[in-house]
């Protein structure tokens, strides 16, 4: 059974419909990722997962539950953590006070305090700064905090919204590495929805094109690699 399973939706603000008929599956275990131009509807497809903006249409499963129509905070519950888009982070909390944050519906101190090391683990910079202000940290510093927070909820699935937005080459090479190494290590199912759609196929496994709301290709992350109409489009080769 899937993890994740979103079966035809339809999704409008108002009269303009964002998303037509889309399907996406995520199996346990897999880095899948959902690329496209901007304005295609990536953040709708987000946003209509954690039920921030209902569908109009379609269902959406988790673990073979049906969580369309479930309040957003139900489906956190349940185990979809996000990183929006933008990260934000707690600005005035320290590192560790915004790692605590992610972990706020959980109540095993041990397990927290466990998870924490592996978070500090994962990124030995936060490491170093766990007593600094979120806020002042660098913005790839900040990318990391908030997917470490997310981990911390010790979710089904991570939902990571444009994590290379707004970073250097390496800094995003560095990020995407540790996407990777959250998935392999922690075994963390992951739905990576992504502009820069180079790097995001280097480390997914399977992949869906998204244009104007409708989904065009869908294949292996290793075949729209060497896809010639996503190299042309999306890769710009
Ligand atoms: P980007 O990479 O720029 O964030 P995206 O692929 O995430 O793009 P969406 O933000 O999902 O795209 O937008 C999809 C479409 O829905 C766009 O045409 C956008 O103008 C429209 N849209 C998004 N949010 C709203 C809103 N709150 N009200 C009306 N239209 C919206």
């Amino acid at each position: 059974m899937a993890v994740m399973e979103i079966k035809n939706i339809s999704t409008f603000y108002g009269n303009i419909q964002a998303l037509h008929d889309i399907s996406i599956s995520v199996e346990e275990g897999e880095i899948v990722t959902l690329i496209g131009a901007n304005g295609a509807g990536k953040t709708t497809t987000l946003m209509s997962i954690c039920g921030i903006t209902p569908v109009r249409s379609g269902e959406i499963y988790l673990d073979g539950k049906n969580i369309t129509k479930i309040s957003p905070h139900k489906i956190v519950e349940m185990g979809v953590s996000q990183v929006p888009e933008g990260r934000r982070i707690f600005p005035q909390l320290t590192v560790a006070e915004n790692l605590d944050m992610g972990a706020f519906l959980r109540n095993d101190k041990d397990g927290i305090k466990q998870d924490m090391e592996e978070v500090f683990f994962l990124f030995p910079r936060l490491a170093e700064r766990r007593n600094q202000a979120g806020g002042t940290l660098s913005g790839g510093e900040q990318q990391m905090l908030a997917i470490s927070r997310a981990l911390m909820a010790r979710p089904r699935i991570l939902l990571l919204d444009e994590p290379s937005l707004g970073l250097a080459p390496l800094i995003v090479q560095h990020i995407f590495e540790i996407i990777k190494k959250i998935n392999e290590e922690r075994k963390t199912t992951i739905f990576l929805v992504e502009q820069n759609a180079n790097m995001a196929l280097k480390i997914a496994h399977k992949g869906y094109v998204l244009q104007n709301g409708s989904i065009k290709i869908t294949d292996t992350a290793e075949n729209l690699l060497s896809n010639e109409e996503v190299r042309k489009a999306y890769l710009g080769l």
